[in-house]
């Protein structure tokens, strides 16, 4: 596995150093390396799947990605003020690590994306 490919668990393994905001038993909540806006938090299960359409397979997993990403907004007092959650999946949309990986955009009001 490339060093892309297993950067995430190797800070879920606390090998690499994360601003930690929030962990389950099976998700991490880390601040991104380098935020986009207010408020950046990456959210990814503990167990490595490609993408989210790798993820799909796992609904409960899936879920459980998004109730911490909810918490990483309450945690943030974002929940009201409003928050994006972001997969970006494969080369089209930028995918860089291939662990999924759920970013919890918000703080201040974002731009819109897309072209
Ligand atoms: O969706 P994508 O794969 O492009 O996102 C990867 C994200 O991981 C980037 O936002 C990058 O800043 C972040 N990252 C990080 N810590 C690292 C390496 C990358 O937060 N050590």
């Amino acid at each position: 596995m490339s060093e892309a490919e297993n950067l995430f668990e190797r800070i879920i393994a606390r090998e690499i150093p994360a601003e930690i905001v929030h962990e389950t038993s099976n998700t991490l909540a880390f601040r991104d390396i380098n935020p986009q806006a207010k408020t950046h938090v990456l959210v990814v299960p503990k167990t490595r799947y490609r993408n989210v359409a790798e993820l799909a397979a796992e609904p409960r997993l899936l879920a459980e990605v998004i109730t911490t990403a909810r918490t990483v907004a309450e945690l943030e007092g974002i929940v009201e003020s409003g928050y994006r959650v972001v997969f970006n999946t494969e080369r089209d949309a930028g995918q860089t690590v291939f662990h999924v990986h759920a970013h919890v955009l918000g703080g201040e009001q974002l731009g819109f994306f897309g072209r």
